[in-house]
C-alpha cells in the first residue's frame, strides 16, 4: 500500500512549485517540473513525481538566482555548475541533486 502521507508532502512541492511559477497552467507545470509527459503518466510512481517536483524546485532557485546575478552556481555554497552543452549546466556540489539540469539562453 502507498503511504498516505505523500499526498500532503507532494501537494506542498506543487504549492512552493506553483506559487513560484504562477503564471503556468497545473499541467503545464506538471510537465515541466513532475516529469509528466504527453502520454503515459498512469505509471508514473509517486516517488518519482516526488523526486522531479523537489529537482523542479531547486531548478527555479538556480534559474532566479542566474537571472538575479547572472551566476551560474549553487545558492549555498556559490560552487559553479558544470556545463553540459552550449546551454544546459548541472550541479557540481553536495548541496543539489546532481540530475538537475539549469537551462538558460
Ligand atoms: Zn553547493
Amino acid at each position: 500500500m502507498r503511504d498516505p502521507k505523500r499526498i500532503k508532502r507532494i501537494l506542498d512541492l506543487i504549492e512552493k512549485l506553483w506559487t513560484q511559477a504562477p503564471d503556468q497552467r497545473l499541467g503545464q507545470l506538471l510537465m515541466n517540473y513532475g516529469g509528466f509527459t504527453t502520454k503515459d503518466n498512469w505509471n508514473i510512481e509517486d516517488d518519482d513525481t516526488e523526486t522531479m517536483l523537489k529537482l523542479g524546485l531547486e531548478a527555479i532557485s538556480a534559474q532566479k538566482h542566474y537571472q538575479k546575478t547572472g551566476e551560474i552556481c549553487c545558492t549555498e555554497c556559490k560552487k559553479p555548475f558544470k556545463k553540459i552543452s552550449k546551454y544546459a549546466f548541472q550541479p557540481d556540489c553536495e548541496h543539489l541533486n546532481k540530475d538537475m539540469i539549469l537551462s538558460v539562453g
